[in-house]
């Protein structure tokens, strides 16, 4: 017996297995009832309504917020054969009339239109001539006024179904929490609608945290390890973005700068060399990202704490969309926990807005310094208890040393105490080592000082660091970065209580994961199969990315197919690309053979 859905999945996508809930979805559709998807980025949406649109008789109207995007999703159908178009203010009138034209004459199986082109009673009108499959709201989150996407127009959108009660709707989102999935439910009508909520677990992605020596070197070990591959590396300010871009491009690695402050022209220009180039590292504010829609980004490093673990996850979450393995690399230190807490304190934000970013930061610092499974705190942060050890972050695969810093802690606590609560880390330290300075002179005779020879002041801003991490040092708010004790601190200073902190090691003894992504990037057939990928994408002016994925380019390299035949089962080669593209992916898989034989 054939199964048209599991069909069509293999001959036109090149998939052998639907992921997750995706067949139940597709069936939903199919049935013609409405649907709402929540799922992780790269979880495997637009499937979800791109697979039913070639099965259901009409056209799928795809609502979509960013013209970049949707642009790139129309050239990645076009790649599988399908017959995709969008409309939107980009296309000079006599495109937009064709592609009317093609909509009406039942010539599309999917349109994609922004929303205010949608509702524009000239696009309502087309529609009203159009036959419809169904109506695809993607990024329904943008419904939500408390959200950062918020788009007055998706709200109007509840009218597709007042005009089209009889077709059926799909609105899909990577925005997990409660409030905003009853939002999108009140504001679309979608009460009836099955909802399809999956677990927002990136398993391909690896959690690393680490404590920051040299910053600029640790940077640059981490993206020489990785020449070749697609990234994105997020600061804080502008100024660090320049200078970290500059750095790189000095140390030949491909790098690109990306903030605010550049004029529209250049921005774009660097946005879609990014997009359609392999290897390139982009430096960004995280005015970088929205839109950002390249599967194969194989790492977003962080060299400055994002604000909130909320930022972390969508930021991280730009990395592996296309589900291979991929890494979020966070560098983190004490100038990083000083300076967030004193732009929180020192902000202009009242005193309820700021207890609530204090316990943003909180959480971010507990996830900074912890020593189990990263996975399971950042799931548990977003409601999802009770997951095991994921085996796929720095401290499960490597789980770090912890020793008693209980007397070291009551001695840096002390320290803070005796000189007066005035004094910043470097000159804590410094009376702790006994160091013999300008500034330290007069604390000479107190019984503090030189109580702390026994370690050295690197693990001594290791103790300060925790301390204040874990809550029982504040940050002083006058910005010179003093510190204070907090209640907490009070039991550990008396030694009613004990503590025990995480010992930052040394990147060589962390090495066990030092590569993640299969084969490394420039491996032979692997690099040539690249290679080939990006001369087929420059002739057409696509992304690399939509003429095959890294996946697949690995999984190719892995299984050298020696025929049309062996090629075809591969995961991504549907029937559209094998016979485009499948002959020179031969040319270099069959020269290979020989080898490896
Ligand atoms: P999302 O929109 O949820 O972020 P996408 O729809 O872009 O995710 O899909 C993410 C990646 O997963 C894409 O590269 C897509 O081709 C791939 N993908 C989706 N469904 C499957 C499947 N059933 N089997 C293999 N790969 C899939
Ligand atoms: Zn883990």
């Amino acid at each position: 017996m054939t199964d048209p859905v599991l069909d069509t999945l293999k001959r036109v996508f090149g998939f052998n297995a639907f992921r997750g809930p995706q067949r139940a979805i597709i069936d939903e559709l199919l049935a013609g009832r409405d649907a709402l998807v929540l799922m992780p980025t790269g979880g495997g949406k637009s499937l979800c309504y791109q697979l039913p649109a070639l099965l259901l008789p009409g056209t799928a109207i795809v609502v979509s917020p960013l013209i970049a995007l949707m642009h790139d999703q129309v050239s990645a159908l076009q790649q599988l054969g399908v017959r995709a178009a969008c409309l939107n203010s980009a296309l000079d009138a006599r495109t937009a009339f064709a592609i009317e034209r093609a909509l009406t004459a039942g010539e599309l199986d999917l349109l994609y239109v922004a929303p205010e082109r949608l509702l524009s009673p000239r696009t309502l009108e087309l529609l009203a001539e159009a036959k419809l499959a169904l109506f695809a709201i993607d990024e329904a989150h943008c419904v939500s006024q408390w959200g950062h996407d918020f788009r007055p127009e998706y709200r109007e959108l509840k009218l597709l179904h007042q005009r089209w009660p009889n077709v059926p709707r799909i609105a899909l989102t990577a925005t997990a929490d409660t409030p905003t999935r009853a939002e999108i439910v009140e504001h679309l009508t979608l009460a009836h609608a099955r909802q399809f909520v999956s677990s927002f677990d990136r398993p391909n992605i690896r959690y690393i945290v680490e404590p920051k020596r040299d910053a600029r070197a640790q940077l640059l070990t981490f993206l020489r390890e990785r020449r070749g591959q697609n990234g994105i590396v997020y600061a804080l300010s502008r100024k660090k973005v320049d200078e970290t871009a500059a750095a790189l491009v000095e140390a030949g690695i491909d790098a690109l700068a990306y903030h605010a402050g550049l004029d529209a022209k250049t921005r774009s220009a660097r946005q879609t060399r990014f997009l359609r180039d392999d290897g390139v590292v982009m430096v960004a504010t995280i005015a970088f990202g929205m839109g950002i829609d390249k599967p194969d980004v194989r790492y977003v490093a962080h060299i400055d704490l994002p604000k909130s673990m909320e930022n972390y996850y969508q930021e991280t979450g730009r990395a592996g969309r296309d589900g291979a393995p991929a890494e979020a690399y966070l560098l983190y230190g004490l100038g990083d926990v000083m300076t967030l807490k004193q732009m929180i304190d020192g902000g202009e934000a009242g005193e309820e807005r700021k207890r609530l970013e204090r316990r943003k930061l909180d959480a971010l610092l507990s996830y900074a310094e912890m020593v189990s499974c990263r996975r399971q705190f950042l799931l548990s942060y977003f409601g999802e208890l009770g997951t095991p050890p994921c085996g796929n972050c720095d401290n499960c695969l490597n789980p770090p040393q912890a020793w008693d810093a209980t007397e070291a802690s009551r001695k840096a606590l002390s320290c803070v105490w005796r000189t007066g609560q005035r004094y910043g880390v470097m000159h804590l330290i410094d009376v702790l080592i006994g160091a013999h300075t300008e500034k330290t002179a007069r604390h000479g005779s107190l019984s503090v000082f030189g109580i702390g020879k026994d370690l050295d002041s690197k693990r001594w801003r290791s103790v300060f660091r925790q301390l204040i991490a874990h809550g029982y040092l504040d940050v002083d708010d006058g910005g010179f970065g003093s510190l204070r004790l907090t209640d907490a601190a009070r039991p550990l200073l008396r030694g009613e209580t004990s503590i025990a902190m995480r010992l930052d090691q040394p990147r060589g003894k962390r090495e066990r994961y030092k590569v993640t992504s299969g084969a490394a990037v420039d491996d032979g057939l692997f690099g040539r199969l690249r290679a080939l990928r990006q001369q087929l994408a420059r002739e057409q002016s696509v992304p690399a990315y939509v003429i095959f994925h890294d996946a697949t380019l690995q999984a190719i390299a892995g299984a050298k197919p020696q025929s049309i035949a062996e090629l075809a089962k591969i995961s991504g080669v549907g029937a559209t690309k094998l016979e485009r593209y499948g002959a020179a992916v031969l040319a270099l898989t069959t020269a290979e053979a020989p080898h490896h034989a």
